[in-house]
């Protein structure tokens, strides 16, 4: 869960990087990094945190020249770690390498312990480091061919910016997990995670990278490749259920205009006799829209969510019953007295929030609160970089649909199918990573996935 961003030929780059940067906030909140290229060095600025709190007027000067990617990295809980802020700059002999990941390989544990044992120094705890180590031993004369090289010795999900003195080289791996898209500004290319990050620095949108496609980017234009023989598609559909903004084109489609469509099927898999449809912000909202929108039923923002929520607040001394989740969420009492809801969020992962939502619900007034959710029970951890909770920890791989609403408190509990999912995205299953509602992985996890696990348990401590 991170959002790249890489620009070849402006001479703002670096300005455009941040604002790429501050338009995929939503995808990593930990720590955001740039690194430009100017008279063939590299420069590199990277901070935990937010990008706005981050990044000032002099730091983006100190970071020159016409090109830049950058990252920013999932929080997750636990401790953050400086070392492992992105992209990550290097020398090696044939001069300097950035990188800024979005995915996770699956095998990088393995391969890594193999360059340890072989003499390789690691400096950060991620999975793209060994992506560097393999780019700085492979033999090929060109980086670009040692990038193709290095990769083919990988799995796993990868979307990649790399830059290099007069190049930007962008990857996606060849199931195409995670999204990238090419876009256009005054001449200059641009490629990002998302196409909300074009549009806020005027940006056209051109068009996805494929899965398995290369492109690298220098004076003479975009030059495109296949390196890898074709693999079946596994596009994240998570991304479009969750992750991505509203606001992107997405695989081909309109995020806000699938979630709606989400929202459409479940009402036709689970209508539910309610006053009114209220959607837990902000996850909700469009897949609420599209229940209401299918069901005649009126749509109503009943929760209101606090935009301002820190880290960290002042607890009461005294206990103040769901003080956790009001800080974040509140109910407007007149919208839900009196009222049978239909609550509509877009997943239900631990089942904890949902539990508190539903108990808000009710002590506003709620007579009935039916939860519908557009997704299916998600049973199975994600291992190609969604940050999910190990498998003990999702209720549903433990739990029934009635006892999980036994459990959240709801008088109803409705899963959109992957049927109706697929339906609403206009895909098939088999073009998709259904990983985290099937416990199908498209890529097979090594024997030492555990060792894949615990490294990255470890970044997360
Ligand atoms: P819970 O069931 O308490 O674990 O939380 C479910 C809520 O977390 C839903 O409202 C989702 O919008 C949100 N959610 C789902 N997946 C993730 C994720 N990978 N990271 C952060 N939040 C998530």
């Amino acid at each position: 869960m991170c959002g790249i961003v890489g620009i070849f030929g402006h001479p703002e780059a670096a300005n455009l990087a941040y604002l790429g940067l501050y338009a995929l906030q939503h995808r990593g909140q930990e720590s955001g990094g740039i690194v430009t290229e100017s008279g063939r060095s590299l420069h590199r600025r990277a901070k935990m945190g937010l990008v706005a709190d981050g990044f000032d007027r002099k730091i983006l000067k100190d970071l020159p020249g016409e090109c830049a990617i950058g990252h920013v990295r999932y929080s997750t809980s636990g401790d953050t770690n400086p070392a492992n802020a992105q992209p990550f700059l290097l020398q090696h002999h044939r001069g300097p390498i950035a990188v800024a990941h979005n995915g996770n390989l699956v095998d990088a544990a393995v391969v890594r312990a193999d360059l340890e044992a072989d003499g390789s120094i690691f400096q950060t705890t991620t999975d793209t480091e060994t992506i560097l180590h393999l780019v700085a031993r492979s033999k090929a004369a060109d980086v670009a061919d040692a990038i193709t090289e290095s990769l083919g010795q990988l799995h796993g999900a990868f979307s990649l910016v790399f830059l290099v003195p007069g190049r930007l080289i962008a990857v996606r791996d060849p199931m195409g997990f995670r999204p990238l898209s090419l876009g256009k500004v005054d001449g200059t290319w641009v490629v990002a995670s998302e196409s909300c990050a074009f549009d806020l620095i005027g940006a056209e949108y051109v068009r996805d990278l494929e899965r398995g496609e290369m492109v690298v980017i220098d004076v003479a234009g975009v030059h495109s490749f296949r390196p890898w023989g074709p693999e079946r598609p596994a596009r994240c559909l998570f991304e479009h259920v969750y992750l991505a903004r509203p606001d992107s084109k997405l695989f081909g489609h309109s995020v806000q205009r699938v979630r709606k469509r989400m929202g459409a099927e479940l009402w036709e898999e689970h209508p539910a006799d309610v006053d009114v449809v209220i959607p837990v912000p902000d996850s909700g909202v469009y897949a609420g829209m599209g229940y209401a929108n299918a069901s005649g039923r009126p749509f109503e923002m009943g929760l209101v969510r606090n935009h301002y929520v820190g880290r960290t607040f002042i607890e009461p001394t005294q206990q103040i019953r769901n003080f956790g989740v009001r800080v974040k969420l509140n109910p407007v009492r007149e919208l839900m007295r009196g009222r049978r809801i239909a609550l509509i969020d877009d997943s239900l992962v631990r089942g904890t929030t949902s539990k508190k939502i539903v108990q808000l619900c009710r002590e506003a007034g709620a007579t009935e609160v039916h939860v519908r959710i557009s997704c299916p029970p998600t049973v199975a951890p994600c291992y190609y970089g969604i940050d999910t909770p190990v498998r003990d920890e999702l209720i549903a791989a433990n739990k029934s649909v009635h006892e999980i609403r036994d459990f959240i408190g709801a008088d109803s509990l409705g899963y959109l199918s992957l049927d109706g999912m697929t339906r609403a995205a206009e895909t098939k299953e088999d073009e998709v990573c259904t990983a985290c509602w099937t416990d199908k992985y498209p890529v097979a996890l090594p024997p030492a996935q555990s060792e894949q696990l615990r490294l990255f348990e470890k970044t997360k401590r």
